[in-house]
């Protein structure tokens, strides 16, 4: 990879002022194997470019990899990040003098035993080991108070996180079936503990809303670091059920959503059809266009990957519209959700009847039946949390033929 020169950075999230714009640098390293020794020196060479990672973090700081692990799964899915970065990371920071712990609240319940079996699955309970980084033990959670946010001025929070000087966001690049991608924006929710999670979903149904609320729990802890495992990603039916590419990329920043920008570009993904991007843009955080980005290392125009597989979030703006009429709105609204709306559907026969979808709908919209679940789609809020969790990819998002011509007219 052919770094640009070295450059005066001042190393603040607010970014380096170029001929009177302010730019924010975002690092792509090409990185096409996870090998820990190719992996670590990528990120040293990554972090270097952004003045080293004692010019970020103090020696002797306390730091929580904010790792992706979404669901018990094994790191060739790529649903999580893969633990060879996780343990390169590590090592870089407690080389560098930082006490590290790794953690992340999942899909479902917060509790010990889940804990531990979905950081073995992953490989990251091996990742610290090796690397010499802690584990997070600590379930318990706080109440944070955030007067500034947009949406979420009050929140629960992992007390690990909330008690840590440093936090990193180390995500993994990812399709998501509600907000189009995942990145370093999106892996801030896992601070919430457990359920809150999904109760979070329906409080704000709205996407709008929901992309706000995301911006504000990234905002309240604020990431000095953010990284992106885009060695293997995931498109389609992301952030769990999709297909594995390989985008053969390490993406580095200290704003997370320039980050997201960048990575959406490197997906061949529209930035501004992405809704926390647009969220982040409306706030100040980012310019969607990318004009903002110093960028350092591989030209995303010129990546050889092709445009990832993408779900279609959006619904017919007819329907939105209609939505906000009263009586008409209400009879739409039934009609849409068995006919326009996209809905859950479970393939039965690759069902293992675990009820994780049915323990984590925030919605209460699935009872179990013959051990499959079955979905109220009137009270379905369309989070697709279901298909996140689902362990064996059993549920599928289903559009209709007509919903899918009204998108496309
Ligand atoms: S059924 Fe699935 S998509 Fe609908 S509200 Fe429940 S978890 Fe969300
Ligand atoms: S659909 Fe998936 S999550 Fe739901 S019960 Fe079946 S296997 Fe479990």
């Amino acid at each position: 990879v052919a770094f640009s020169p070295g450059l005066l950075y001042n190393n603040s999230r607010e970014g380096i002022e170029r001929g009177g714009n302010l730019l924010h640098k975002v690092v792509s390293v090409g990185c096409d194997r996870y090998e820990l020794g190719t992996v670590e020196k990528n990120l040293k060479a990554a972090l270097s470019e952004l003045g080293g990672i004692r010019s970020l973090i103090p020696a002797g700081s306390s730091v929580f990899l904010k790792v992706n692990l979404l669901t018990g799964r094994d790191p060739k899915d790529a649903v999580t990040t893969h633990p060879v970065v996780v343990q390169a990371l590590a090592a870089i920071l407690i080389e560098n003098g930082c006490r590290v712990t790794i953690g992340d609240s999942p899909g479902g319940p917060f509790l010990p035993d889940r804990m531990n079996r979905i950081y073995r699955v992953t490989g990251v309970a091996a990742a610290a080991k090796a690397s010499g980084a802690a584990l997070n033990e600590n379930l318990t959670s706080v109440t944070a108070s955030f007067p500034e946010a947009h949406r979420l001025k009050s929140f629960e929070v992992m007390q690990a996180v909330d008690e840590t000087e440093y936090v990193i966001s180390l995500c993994k690049m990812k399709t998501h079936s509600m907000t189009l991608m995942t990145g370093a924006v999106k892996n801030m929710f896992g601070i919430m503990p457990g359920l809150t999670k999904a109760a979070l979903h329906f409080r704000f149904p709205k996407l709008v809303d929901f992309a706000h609320a995301m911006v504000d729990i990234c905002e309240y802890k604020k990431p000095i670091l953010s990284v992106m495992d885009g060695i293997e990603a995931m498109e389609g039916a992301g952030p769990s059920a999709g297909t594995v590419v390989n985008a053969n990329v390490l993406l580095v920043s200290t704003s997370p959503h320039h980050l997201d920008v960048a990575a959406a570009r490197w997906m061949g993904i529209n930035p501004i059809e992405v809704p926390l991007l647009q969220a982040a843009s409306e706030r100040g955080l980012c310019d969607r266009s990318g004009a903002d980005i110093e960028w350092i290392g591989l030209d995303p125009e010129a990546k050889a990957a092709k445009p990832f597989k993408t779900p279609l979030i959006h619904e017919p703006d007819f329907l939105k519209r209609a939505s906000a009429i009263p009586v008409a709105g209400a009879l739409l609204e039934a009609f849409s959700s068995h006919y326009l709306k996209p809905r859950p559907v479970v393939q039965e026969k690759i069902c293992i009847g675990c009820q994780e979808c049915h323990v984590i709908c925030p919605a209460e919209a699935i009872q179990m039946h013959n051990n499959r679940p079955v979905f109220d789609l009137e009270k379905c809020i369309r989070c697709f949390c279901c298909q996140e969790i689902c362990p064996v990819k059993a549920i599928l998002i289903h559009r209709s033929w007509l919903l899918n011509k009204l998108s496309q007219s």
